[in-house]
């Protein structure tokens, strides 16, 4: 484990440190209405992907919904399209549960537990558990993601539930609750969930009952969520941890920014590299159509749209989510060349 021990927590307080925030603002208000509406135009005609079926109710979606919201650090949304649609947040919630946990235990002993490095496999496979012998990859794919539910707080079921359930509502900014419909189609389907919650603990890399923990993470990816509380849930996670609507302190901001690097690395299932390379900043998809992305310091965008590639991202999502990622500036590597006679380095 000497590995692990090369990266403990940073040796200074960054707390302390004056000016975390590395980005400037958003657009003018104008301005980021009329892209997000360019977005929606440019691709709501756009017919290809395949809406998941493998959680039979899923198929049950429109593949026409689409829908964008971007919420700035500030609290402002702008909006556009299929915004009064709620859906399954499914691996969406996976992000914020992973705050929720590293919170609670700290991130340095959420990474030792969970592991922080992508898989290349698909989000649901059972190989990258054999193959790696950390077992537990990342928080972001069903493993991971199994074992973070089996660590959050509570000595039982109920009381894990609750304090996940409670927390994504904080990172939302409202009550969220479970949509029944979806969470029983899940529960009567998720054989491989069990399967690998169970070879997980096998290995000693879970840490609850295993049935126990894939009922909850069940729950939690039923939860019933607009594409406006995604965007609010990424705007919180762009703001150091406040929710920027209702000021709610929900994690820290060292939580968040180890939150963001996950995402980086691990959000957009295999093609996470892609996503990073073209989108230059961390987001999440889920099997559902939503997809958030994390602009720090700036705000969250999050698109709602139900074809997915074979990866399982929303195409239209990506491909929106893209443009406004170049016309608004977001990309966090690009930069241009400094003038030279103004400042000091
Ligand atoms: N609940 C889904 C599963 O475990 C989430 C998958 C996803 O959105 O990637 O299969």
């Amino acid at each position: 484990m000497t590995r692990l021990s090369m990266h403990e927590q940073l040796p200074f307080d960054e707390d302390a440190t004056a000016s975390p925030i590395s980005t400037g603002d958003l657009p003018q208000a104008e301005e980021v209405r009329a892209v997000v509406t360019e977005a929606y135009e440019r691709y709501r005609s756009n017919g290809d992907g395949e809406v998941a079926d493998y959680i039979p109710v899923l198929a049950q979606a429109s593949p026409d919904w689409f829908g964008i919201s971007v919420v700035g650090a500030r609290g402002k949304s702008f909006e556009i399209g299929d915004v009064a649609v709620t859906f399954s947040i499914q691996s969406v919630s996976k992000p914020f549960v992973f705050a929720l946990v590293c919170e609670a235990l700290g991130y340095g002993e959420a990474r030792r537990r969970l592991g922080v490095n992508s898989t290349g496999f698909p989000f649901d496979s059972l190989m990258a558990v054999e193959l790696n012998t950390d077992r537990t990859m990342n928080p972001l794919v069903n493993a991971g993601a199994l074992a973070a539910t089996s660590l959050a707080p509570g000595a039982t079921a109920q009381e894990k539930w609750e304090l996940i359930r409670q927390g994504m509502s904080r990172f939302a900014g409202r009550e969220l609750s479970v949509d029944e419909q979806v969470y029983a189609s899940e529960s009567a389907t998720n054989l491989r969930n069990q399967g690998i919650a169970h070879l997980l603990e096998s290995y000693g890399r879970l840490y609850f009952d295993p049935d126990e923990a894939t009922d909850i993470y069940t729950r939690q990816c039923s939860l019933d969520v607009s594409v406006h509380d995604l965007a609010v849930m990424a705007a919180t996670l762009a703001n150091g941890g406040v929710n920027p609507v209702t000021g709610d302190v929900v994690v820290g901001r060292g939580v968040c920014r180890r939150v963001l690097a996950v995402m980086a690395t691990a959000g957009l299932y295999e093609l996470s590299g892609d996503w990073l390379y073209e989108v230059g900043m961390p987001g999440k998809s889920g099997v559902s159509g939503g997809i958030v992305t994390v602009a720090p310091g700036k705000g969250g965008l999050a698109t709602f749209s139900p074809p997915l590639d074979p990866a399982g991202n929303s195409v239209r999502g990506q491909l929106a989510t893209k443009y406004l990622a170049e016309r608004l500036g977001l990309n966090l590597f690009a930069s241009v060349a400094a003038s030279r006679d103004r400042g000091t380095s």
